[in-house]
């Protein structure tokens, strides 16, 4: 028999894998699930990147590249972070096949056998997942009794972080709730990153799906350049999930030890997808524009139905999810909702909070409309 190791016996494997696992043997006997559990966008991805891929596969850029990516992505990506008013230079940035290998590699490169990652719950399930496998040690600030915000815990931020955290990971807007934190949260985060001396990770994949806000970059903040890295990707603004590309921006010192990682596992990102991201970067305004006013809608639709049914939810500002609060056992809440209502979210405990249920409006409105009513009519809301 196999031997495996400490790092992945850590792991569990993820409950949202449960649900699908639920949801396809229900489709393969035949019935029609909504599915309000995907963490993707619903849309095509633009056809001038679709293109610019294909032009690039066909002009022979088919080999290896460069492994922190081609210059010239990373100039636009320079450009990208620069308008986000991140200054870094292109020997600051490594591409990697989606944001979630540039996580992987941040936390690899920073963390430990018993190193301190601080998270702020309800969190992204593999930032949990990538922190065990790294060996490092959780401390976990619950936002669930602050609609989500990260302003009114801030006291709870101060006394989970000390001088032996390594490392905070903040996400905004938030997978999964939704969340814009303000910049005053911000400022708290910097304030308890310069007393501890903490690096943080701003994951900023949901930067352009916002409502009506303007999310600040973590990095821009004074004092935070040195410490901060900011990590991005392309599979939710321009609906590339498929594609695999993303990328982080730090400290030369970081990019350098997260280099070699990045150098002796996936050597690079693929050619002719970094190609099509430059073509993303550059030329996709109006398709940005029109998916997010879609999500708009959508995320309007979602709150008036649920209001109707009285159910009140912390209303997201960015990204494409929403928290339903559900049972204290959301776990069995989602595992009936599906075989009941034939309707798919993910429990809240995957993310750190148990007692909701993520929804994801990444559907049509059609679709949405369908899953909230069987939801009411299998008592589920
Ligand atoms: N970070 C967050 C918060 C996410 O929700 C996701 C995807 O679900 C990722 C990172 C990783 O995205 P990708 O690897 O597709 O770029």
């Amino acid at each position: 028999t196999m031997e495996f190791t400490d790092r992945l016996t850590r792991v569990e494997p993820s409950a949202t894998l449960a649900i699908s696992a639920l949801a396809t043997e229900l489709e393969n006997d035949g019935a029609d699930v909504v599915d309000l559990s995907v963490g993707e966008p619903d849309f095509p991805t633009p056809q001038n990147v679709v293109d610019a891929g294909q032009d690039a596969m066909d002009a022979g850029h088919t080999g290896y590249t460069t492994s922190a990516g081609i210059i010239d992505l990373r100039e636009a990506i320079v450009d990208k972070l620069a308008d986000d008013g991140l200054e870094h230079t292109t020997d600051e940035i490594i591409v990697t096949p989606g944001a979630k290998q540039a996580l992987y590699e941040i936390i690899q490169a920073l963390i430990g056998e018993g190193d301190e990652v601080a998270l702020l719950d309800p969190a992204w399930v593999s930032y949990e997942a990538m922190v065990k496998m790294a060996g490092g040690d959780l401390t976990r600030v619950d936002l669930s009794t602050s609609d989500f915000q990260l302003e009114p815990a801030l006291d709870d931020l101060t006394e989970a972080v000390s001088d032996d955290t390594e490392l905070l990971i903040v996400n905004s807007p938030s997978n999964p709730t939704g969340a814009v934190y303000s910049d005053a949260a911000l400022e708290g985060v910097r304030d308890l990153a310069v007393e501890h001396d903490i690096t943080v990770i701003s994951d900023e994949i949901y930067k352009e799906i916002t409502y009506g806000v303007e999310p600040t970059s973590l990095g821009t903040l004074e004092g935070m350049a040195d410490r901060t890295i900011t990590v991005n990707g392309f599979s939710k603004a321009y609906s590339m999930t498929g594609w695999r590309l993303g990328y982080f921006a730090g400290p030369e010192e970081l990019i350098d030890q997260a280099g070699k990682l990045h150098s002796h596992s996936v050597s690079s990102a693929v050619n002719f997808v970094q190609h099509a991201g430059i073509e993303a970067l550059e030329n996709t305004d109006d398709a940005v524009s029109e998916m997010v006013e879609a999500f708009s809608e959508r995320r309007e639709l979602v709150v008036d139905l649920l209001e109707e049914h009285d159910v009140d939810v912390a209303v997201p500002d960015g990204a494409f999810y929403m928290m339903l609060p559900v049972d204290d056992d959301d776990q069995a809440w989602c595992e009936g909702a599906i075989e009941d209502a034939h309707v798919a979210t993910v429990p809240g405990s995957a993310f750190g909070t148990p007692g909701y249920a993520r929804i994801s409006y990444a559907a049509s409105e059609e679709r949405l409309e369908e899953g909230i009513e069987r939801l009411a009519d299998e008592g589920y809301l």
